[in-house]
């Protein structure tokens, strides 16, 4: 649903300012500096980047799930790194207190996530709890008179090593394996026995600090217990995730545009044989399958959106858009390599591609892998969804 198409038009046209005169010429500087300098996102800050997703009420833009759809869909056409950086005060970690936390939980939290005054993270993803998350569920949160005591380590976890507040999954009763047996806390940076590892090492995303984090005996009182009550905490972060599930379909959209932006131009200045090579055929239909593609994850997504603002069950149908636009932005990655030839190899030669090569492979495996989308969508179908 758009509620004021020129609000949104406004919106959209920042975010193009941004990217074009901002983002993509410091591209190459995040890469090499591994961050996004301070400048730059106290830029994003003063744009409103950090509070797309949050209600007005709280400080944010309240976009619609459509609106905000479109508005990833532009924000990441450039480096990965600048969407992430926001990205999780406008998805996973905000999500679940928009939906679940306590009127209290939220006016402590939301402004200021909304400001990107302070970054957010979910930490779900353990050593032994990857697809299975509940089945390995090993960090636990012991009460203990006003408090609970939380013992465990959280792995992958994006933003933790610049996160002030983590949204944490915890079981709270080891005798139950169920989601009923969990619990989700907001955990903020500084208390004693929370602490975040180095950055992991990844093959791509430069600039998006990812790492593990501990407690170890951490004591939060139990105001920290997202929506007050316990053993709600899977279902909790699995209504996050289902947002953030049609969220990431966009984002894998916008580096795919950009990708078939950069084929385009490749294929009308490269020539080989007299020729651009935009005009063999076999380079014509690459672009033609890269186009074909990213017009049906697009359509696909916003006609979830639309279900989704309509308020209608979207389930099997989140998990359809990031597991297609994830894969199609692997293989648009993929043909435009192809079509730069040795300078899609070439990180000194190719540019943004070679970086976008390895960028997109993330979204196949997070949120979700490709095999759990399928799963889940297939197990829909047979239920009669
Ligand atoms: C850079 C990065 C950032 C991340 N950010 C976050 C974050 O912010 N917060 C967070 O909590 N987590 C985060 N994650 C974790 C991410 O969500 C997990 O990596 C993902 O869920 C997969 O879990 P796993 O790595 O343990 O793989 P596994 O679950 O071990 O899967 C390995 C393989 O087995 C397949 N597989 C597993 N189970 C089944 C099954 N039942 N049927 C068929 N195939 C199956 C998978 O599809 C995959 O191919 C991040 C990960 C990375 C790499």
């Amino acid at each position: 649903m758009i509620r004021d198409e020129k609000r949104l038009a406004a919106l959209l046209d920042s975010v193009r300012r941004f990217m074009n005169e901002v983002a993509i010429p410091n591209e190459e500087r995040v890469e090499r500096e591994n961050a996004i300098p301070a400048e730059i996102v106290d830029r994003m800050r003063s744009l409103g980047f950090f509070g797309w997703s949050i209600p007005e009420e709280y400080g944010g833009a309240g976009l619609t799930t459509e609106e905000l759809c479109l508005a990833n869909m532009e924000i990441s056409q450039c480096a990965v790194a600048y969407r992430a950086r926001a990205g999780t005060n406008t998805g996973i970690g905000s999500e679940a207190i928009i939906q679940d936390g306590t009127e209290a939980q939220k006016r402590r939290y939301l402004p200021r996530l909304a400001t990107g005054e302070i970054t957010g993270c979910l930490a779900v993803t353990e050593p032994e709890a990857g697809s299975d998350l509940l089945g390995g569920l090993a960090t636990v949160a012991v009460e203990d008179g006003d408090h609970y005591v939380l013992n465990g380590t959280k792995r992958y976890i994006t933003n933790a090593p610049i996160a002030d507040l983590f949204t944490v999954l915890a079981r709270t009763d080891p005798s139950n394996r169920g989601g009923s047996g969990t619990t989700t806390f907001l955990v903020e940076r500084g208390t004693p026995g929370l602490s975040t590892g180095p950055e992991h090492k990844k093959m791509g995303q430069e600039g998006s600090p990812v790492s593990e984090v501990y407690f170890r005996d951490c004591r939060v009182p139990k105001s920290a217990v997202l929506g007050g009550s316990t053993g709600k905490g899977f279902g909790a972060v699995m209504r996050s995730l289902n947002k953030q599930r049609i969220n990431l379909a966009s984002l894998c959209t916008g580096p795919a545009i950009r990708l078939l932006d950069e084929g385009l131009r490749h294929a009308r200045t490269r020539k080989q044989s007299g020729h651009a090579i935009g005009e063999f055929q076999l380079v014509q239909a690459m672009l033609a399958d890269c186009k074909v593609e990213i017009s049906a994850a697009r359509a696909l997504i916003l006609e979830t959106a639309r279900k989704r603002d309509r308020g209608e069950d979207v389930t099997m149908d989140v998990s359809m858009c990031k597991y297609y636009a994830s894969e199609m932005a692997g293989r648009v990655a993929d043909r435009v390599v192809q079509i730069f030839g040795g300078a899609g190899y070439c990180e000194d030669i190719g540019g943004s591609v070679p970086r976008f090569y390895r960028d997109v492979r993330l979204f196949r495996l997070y949120e979700g892998t490709s095999q759990i989308h399928q799963l889940n969508i297939a197990k829909a179908l047979l239920r009669g969804g």
